[in-house]
């Protein structure tokens, strides 16, 4: 039969010694730890008929490498990897108490809590409900009156009940908050990916001391040269990051999430008859986490933060749009039209400049977010989300990545679902991961934006909250689903972090805003760039044949003939040239009567000034006349413009799948831009642009997209809604699909592609046959 060692740890007066001699009695031995003049204690005991070596750890608070207590303590376990560590806990102190046995969780170690002192803890009206505090911690727990040896031997045959089990370690995922886990993230992968580290410890738990600037760790990280510097420019570079937006060291804030972990577990876990010691952020929890008023005051800061991005935004919007207007124009005036001036305009202007022009929007939003994070009330709605969650066969810990998602309009899905590794079990995992995609993520908010101000400018803000409520349902809904049938599977217990309230500071709000807002920007100008020039040319080549072209062009000189019969034009005017004059005149003068010219004299001088007169007077037969004449021009250019479109490859793939679209709603140009937004969901709107752009007639009259879709008669609400929802629900982008295989397997990257977008059509589906059946599509 083999030995059983167990070693006893605890902060110093929680009664270690206590429990140390009530187990071992007068059979102990005193010795030093090998190196070092801390005193080592052991005994020998015989319980159930099995050998057990007690090892009595130095009493430490943390077990960082701040105290050479610490240090032993944590040599020991790393190097001697007891069968057990039993920590012993003060019951009446156990927010203090538990930070160790947190950073034991962290090491991964088989962990047994000894709740210790609940005879004082009842004293001061303690109540710790242990059953909760062991699901929540997942750990046993042993509640123990050391002093008069109560609980000693249930501990003992809790001890042998966990060697027996032959645990693992098994590190626990803590949430450090978004940019240290990002930067844990990227540590983890290379310490693993090296694969040459020092494997008595944990890869994350590395990463973690690394950012905890624990130099036991950095120095045996120095001694693999080939990851040491990557990992300490990564360290670095967080720590700059977190100083400069929360003026903390990485210390600081991983401490205060480990606080936070324990007030979550805590809040659950103990009653206490007397209230007494509520700080600030307690009291505000009050309120902000009620279980009524909570929720309320979560939507009404959400609704909030849409009517006040759209707001501000308003304004900023509309100067890029004009700042778009007016520099086609330029290019139209330098450059001649041909194949490089629609690259220029319908490629790059009409297409990046339709996502970039939302902006200031989505700097608002993220703004908002920003200080949603780093006020610590993001941890709030996590919390009271949590309960919802579970109901749908979710985690606590898939809040925060369906948040970062795009919970709140305005994520990204790829650190969304690098977020999913804090959650242990695969089924819930992978189920976290399959329905993040769904979430409304910072691309995805140029398509929202752009539709919406298209089709329901009067209530922006209304449908941008209605929308997120859609994707929460959806996800929701999806992951019920999966939960009840291919991730079958027992929920596990979860802890929500409770961080204290900050006030966030400018600086910090800044840095997060723009750090986004400056990915947004790089993104378009390339990825989205190169995407909108690939799409652009599918969409032009392989262009018209040269015999419908001159179809085109006779039907053209056909119509201009008939104007030049007329009577009155015939005498003034002999040829094309004189034609091109003439509309150039009407032009001018119908700028002057906008009175953006001043002075009619120079037109008046020109001899086809009394035509122009005529065309201007609304009785006159040939006002109409040349209405007309212009209008059929515009038709067959129209008419060219679409033939060449719908004839190129884009055109061809697009109408092909019209054939099942119909049923949603969208046509040839819509699909298009469907199959460049599974590249990235903002090539949607690119995509339109430059199809619409490609379309367009008289491209002097510059329009914005949303302006050219309400005019179009293959547009209207109901085909918005469709559309915005489909961009929503379907395929997640490459980088999503990506990383959801690096996550997971190739199979569920796959899977999740085939679902998503089998849902997307569904769900549209009934939108759109409803919406048309009750005559919203009209
Ligand atoms: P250590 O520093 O962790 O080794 O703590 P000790 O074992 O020296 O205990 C500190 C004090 O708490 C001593 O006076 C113990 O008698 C007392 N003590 C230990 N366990 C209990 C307990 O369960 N209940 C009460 N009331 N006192 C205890
Ligand atoms: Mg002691």
């Amino acid at each position: 039969m083999r030995k059983i060692t167990i070693a006893l740890s605890g902060n110093p007066n929680s009664g270690k010694t206590t429990v140390f001699n009530a187990m071992t009695g007068a059979r102990q031995h005193i010795a030093n730890y090998p190196g070092v003049t801390v005193e080592k204690k052991y005994g020998r005991i015989k319980h159930q008929g099995y050998d057990i070596e007690v090892v009595d750890l130095p009493g430490t608070y943390s077990l960082t490498a701040y105290s050479l207590e610490e240090i032993v303590a944590r040599d020991f376990l790393v190097n001697e990897r007891p069968d057990v560590v039993v920590d012993i806990v003060d019951a009446s102190n156990l927010d203090r108490n538990l930070y160790l046995a947190v950073q034991f969780k962290e090491l991964g170690i088989p962990l047994i809590i000894a709740l210790n002192m609940v005879d004082v803890a009842e004293a001061r009206g303690i109540m710790v409900e242990q059953e909760i505090l062991s699901t929540l911690l997942g750990t046993p727990v042993v509640p123990t009156v050391a002093r008069s040896r109560k609980g000693i031997s249930a501990l003992l045959d809790k001890a042998i009940e966990v060697v027996l089990n032959g645990q693992e370690w098994r590190p626990a995922i803590i949430s450090y908050g978004t940019d240290i886990d990002r930067g844990l993230n990227e540590i983890e992968d290379i310490i693993k990916g090296a694969g040459a580290y020092d494997k008595r410890y944990p890869p994350r738990w590395l990463a973690l001391k690394c950012m905890e600037k624990d130099n036991q760790i950095l120095e045996l990280i120095r001694g693999y040269p080939e990851i040491s510097s990557a990992v300490e420019a990564i360290c670095s570079k967080t720590s700059k990051h977190i100083m400069d937006t929360l003026e903390e060291e990485p210390e600081g804030i991983i401490a205060d999430h480990r606080y936070g972990h324990i007030a979550g577990i805590t809040k659950r876990s103990v009653k206490r008859r007397i209230e007494s010691r509520l700080n600030v952020s307690d009291r505000i929890d009050k309120v902000l986490t009620n279980r009524i008023i909570g929720p309320l005051v979560m939507l009404v800061i959400l609704y909030g933060i849409y009517e006040f991005t759209f707001w501000v935004s308003e304004g900023p919007v509309h100067w890029l749009e004009v700042f778009f207007g007016w520099l086609k124009g330029m290019v139209s005036h330098t450059i001649p039209a041909g194949i490089l001036y629609s690259l220029i305009v319908s490629g790059i202007i009409d297409g990046v400049g339709g996502i970039l022009g939302f902006l200031p929007l989505i700097m608002f939003m993220f703004f908002a977010i920003a200080i949603m994070e780093d006020s610590g009330y993001m941890a709030r709605v996590a919390y009271m989300l949590d309960r919802l969650l579970r109901w749908f066969g979710l985690h606590g810990n898939s809040v925060m990545a369906l948040i970062v998602s795009g919970g709140i309009a305005g994520g990204c899905a790829v650190p969304g679902v690098m977020a999913t590794r804090t959650l242990r079990d695969p089924k819930e995992r992978i189920a976290t991961l399959l329905v993040v995609p769904f979430m409304n993520c910072g691309a995805k908010l140029p398509v929202f934006a752009m539709l919406i101000a298209a089709f329901f400018a009067k209530n922006e803000a209304r449908m941008m909250f209605i929308f997120t409520l859609l994707s929460w349902s959806f996800a929701l809904f999806a992951a019920k689903i999966i939960r009840s049938t291919v991730l079958k599977g027992p929920k596990t217990p979860f802890v929500m972090e409770l961080p204290p309230y900050r006030l966030p500071i400018l600086k910090g709000l800044i840095i997060h805003t723009w750090e986004r807002t400056w990915q947004f920007i790089k993104r378009a100008g390339t990825f989205i760039l190169a995407m909108s020039i690939l799409l652009w040319a599918m969409m032009t080549f392989p262009g018209l044949p040269e015999k419908q072209t001159r179809a085109y062009e006779a039907q053209r000189v056909g119509v201009r003939d008939a104007f030049l019969a007329l009577p009155e034009v015939k005498t003034m005017i002999k040829d094309e040239k004189g034609l091109e004059d003439l509309d150039e005149l009407v032009n001018s003068y119908r700028q002057s009567m906008k009175g953006k010219v001043t002075s009619t004299e120079m037109l008046e001088k020109n001899p086809l000034f009394p035509l122009v007169k005529s065309i201007f007077s609304e009785t006159h037969a040939l006002s109409s006349a040349y209405l007309l004449y212009k209008v059929e021009l515009a038709q067959i250019d129209g008419h060219q413009n679409q033939a060449m479109l719908k004839g190129t490859i884009a055109g061809r793939v697009g109408q092909i799948l019209e054939r099942i679209t119909f049923a949603v709603g969208f046509d040839y140009r819509t699909n298009i831009a469907l199959i460049g937004g599974f590249a990235a969901k903002e090539v949607v709107v690119s995509t339109l642009g430059t199809a619409y752009s490609l379309e367009e007639v008289d491209p002097d009259q510059s329009r914005s997209l949303s302006e050219k879709l309400r005019e179009d008669s293959q547009w209207n609400p109901l085909v918005a809604f469709t559309l915005i929802l489909f961009t929503m629900l379907y395929v997640p982008c490459m980088a999503t699909v990506i990383s959801i295989k690096t996550e997971s397997s190739w199979r569920w990257a796959g899977f999740s592609m085939a679902f998503n977008l089998i849902a997307a059509f569904l769900v549209c589906l009934a939108v759109y046959q409803v919406g048309s059946a009750l005559g919203l599509g009209g």
